[in-house]
């Protein structure tokens, strides 16, 4: 692997636990709590790639010899990757059980066999007392690699046993020059509008990214423009615009916008606002909108949201309606 390959606000992680192994210090499992949108499932294929590799150089593997390159395929037989199988919720126990079958027998090309749980909130109470055990007692040259989003999503028995990596996101001046490197087609977008995107993004530069590509940011000073003239005339005019696939995104985008209108009454300075490249919309919106009732429409906004991401068969546009007539009902109160 070439320094450069891994995103930069990963490389001093990478290189700590390459450390970790080169002095023999390693921790049989490996935990890394982050948002998504950080890229740690690249941190964790490089630390696979760097264990198998026949041909490492130094803190880098070589990216070419045939072990890594079964890795960059996901196919390498040593690799374990644990996941819950189309329309299972949880990675059940028979999972588990066939993992303890397959990390028991001899690895096939090196010493070592890796298992990794892209997502450890799928494991359920069955099969987590099974990893449980596992743990507890380690097949020799064995690691064990877990991401989730935050550690009490794991028994506290499982991460007793784990080194815990909290990775944050980077600050914003890294994630900001990362972003105009990496913007597509040579897009020069103002400072302001690439800072936004990464504030309303959680500052994750992946999806910022993501977002800056996508064609819902082009269109964002519309959408808003229809905010303001329906707050003015009719909220019932935003079902046009939220009756679609990017529903969350847009829900996010009014639910943000609304905290800094927050913001803007109680007179906080305009540099920690989300919406940086919309200040005037927003002093639009907090001439219409007093806070009170701004609180009252947030939590109306979140609740829906709630819905919409919990329950995947749900009439979205029934949903919509009842939320902009709650929102009505709340502005017109
Ligand atoms: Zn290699």
């Amino acid at each position: 692997m070439k320094k450069n390959l891994l995103y930069p606000w990963l490389r001093d992680y990478y290189s700590e636990i390459i450390y970790q192994f080169q002095k023999k210090k390693n921790y049989t499992a490996y935990i890394f709590c982050s948002l998504n949108g950080l890229g740690i499932t690249s941190l964790i294929l490089e630390l696979i790639k760097w264990i198998f590799c026949i041909n490492k150089q130094q803190i880098y593997s070589c990216s070419i010899c045939n072990n890594c390159i079964l890795v960059k395929k996901n196919i390498h037989p040593d690799l374990y990757i644990l996941q819950n199988k189309m329309k299972q919720i949880y990675i059940g126990i028979d999972c588990i059980r066939s993992l303890i079958d397959k990390i028991s027998q001899t690895p096939h090309k090196g010493t070592s066999k890796i298992i990794w749980f892209p997502n450890s909130k799928k494991l359920n109470d069955f099969s987590s007392n099974a990893l449980l055990k596992i743990l507890e007692e380690p097949p020799k040259n064995t690691y064990f690699f877990l991401q989730c989003n935050n550690k009490n999503e794991l028994l506290p028995t499982i991460y007793s046993r784990c080194q815990i990596w909290d990775i944050h996101p980077p600050s914003e001046k890294i994630s900001i020059s990362w972003l105009i490197k990496n913007l597509q087609n040579n897009q020069v977008l103002k400072k302001q509008s690439i800072k936004s995107a990464l504030r309303i993004c959680n500052y994750t530069p992946i999806n910022a990214l993501y977002l800056l590509n996508n064609n819902i940011w082009e269109n964002r000073n519309i959408f808003y423009n229809i905010l303001v003239s329906s707050f003015k005339k009719d909220i019932m005019n935003l079902l046009s615009i939220l009756d679609n696939n990017n529903i969350l995104f847009y829900l996010d985008w009014i639910y943000l916008i609304l905290l800094d209108v927050i913001k803007l009454h109680l007179k906080i300075d305009l540099k920690f606002f989300y919406n940086l490249d919309q200040i005037s919309v927003i002093y639009k919106i907090s001439n219409i909108i007093f806070i009170d009732k701004i609180i009252l429409m947030i939590k109306k906004i979140l609740f829906c949201k709630k819905i919409l991401i919990k329950i995947d068969t749900i009439n979205h546009k029934l949903i919509i309606i009842n939320l902009l007539l709650s929102l009505d009902k709340i502005y017109k109160s």
